[in-house]
């Protein structure tokens, strides 16, 4: 359906969970988290996304938190891409327990899935996330081997902390049929205010990138590509050039509320109509599109209401 400004709204972002195994610095902060025993369980999150599929839902990812987390996972995906109306199922990870979960994932229906890796160096990236990039690096060999596929890596530029690796992440596209996708820095939900990277500096140091075509209608990066890579470079750039006129998505978190803009702190409580049966949850989530707002404040007013892992990215 559209939204009051004409937007086809057709992408759910699908929030499993606000915990999270990794504590990267520009994402969140320990305080706040919808419990477990908060979260929607499986039936009731598939329900929510078939109510979205009649409005026009085609596209789902599922995300959180970290969703490797959810033990139902497997459930979540198989419910979610046997609605007919789907037709793409994806995943955001950090991909800590990839390596274990890709084959499961991958015979549940998943089609395809997007990994975080902010550094490629095992040291920065263990200090800015708390991680294991080994087991980054596992997950994305598995995730290769059973056909996850096209795989991409979402990059957060901090300034002073990682930016000095853009070279080495376009380098990565040379030999791994991977897109790398620089995000630019959201002011949203931290205590502490990091500095961001613009995405239109990156273009203007790397001339060799040149623009390609993007692989899927909708999708927020601008894709470019050095000759004779295997891989592309995307930037995503909602802060140096906002692409809030052709927004198409929506995003439900765990704990049941509805989001129609990352940028704004506005948000519908799905839960008393989980109660009162699909009908009611169909119109909520319909009205809820229908008043999508214009475009995000980011700039305009610090968002904290909350973190980026409680909304999911
Ligand atoms: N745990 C999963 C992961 O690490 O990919 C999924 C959740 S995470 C919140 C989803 C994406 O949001 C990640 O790629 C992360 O880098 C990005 N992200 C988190 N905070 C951000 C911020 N303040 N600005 C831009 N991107 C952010």
């Amino acid at each position: 359906m559209k939204d009051q400004f004409g937007r086809e709204i057709s992408y759910l972002r699908l929030s499993i969970t606000e915990r999270c195994t990794l504590r990267c610095v520009y994402c969140r902060s320990e305080e706040g988290l919808c419990p477990k025993a908060a979260e929607l369980t499986a039936d009731q999150l598939i329900e929510v996304t078939r109510a979205c599929a009649e409005l026009g839902v085609n596209k789902v990812r599922v995300t959180g938190g970290e969703p490797l987390l959810r033990r139902d996972l497997i459930e979540i995906v198989a419910g979610i891409r046997a609605i007919p109306e789907i037709k793409d199922v994806s995943l955001t990870t950090n991909a800590q327990d990839l390596a274990n979960q890709a084959a499961g994932l991958k015979t549940a229906g998943l089609d395809r899935i997007n990994i975080s890796m902010d550094s490629l160096d095992p040291d920065k990236f263990e200090r800015m996330t708390n991680g294991n990039l080994m087991k980054v690096l596992e997950g994305i060999e598995k995730a290769i081997e059973v056909g996850l596929a096209p795989i991409k890596i979402n990059c957060v530029l901090i300034k002073g902390t990682n930016d000095d690796e853009v070279r080495d992440f376009i380098e990565f596209t040379r030999d791994h049929p991977i897109d790398v996708r620089f995000i630019e820095y959201m002011p949203i939900g931290n205590d502490s205010e990091k500095v961001g990277i613009n995405n239109q500096d990156i273009l203007a140091a790397f001339p060799e990138l040149e623009p390609v075509l993007s692989r899927y209608a909708g999708q927020p990066s601008r894709d470019y590509q050095i000759k004779g890579y295997q891989g592309r470079v995307g930037l995503i750039s909602p802060i140096s050039r906002r692409f809030c006129i052709d927004c198409n998505r929506i995003r439900m978190m765990s704990d049941g509320t509805l989001r129609a803009c990352l940028g704004q702190e506005s948000e519908v409580c799905l839960r008393p109509a989980l109660d009162q049966g699909h009908e009611a949850i169909r119109d909520l989530i319909e009205k809820t599109i229908y008043n999508k707002p214009r475009g995000h404040n980011f700039g305009r007013e610090h968002l904290n209401q909350r973190n980026m892992s409680r909304i999911g990215g």
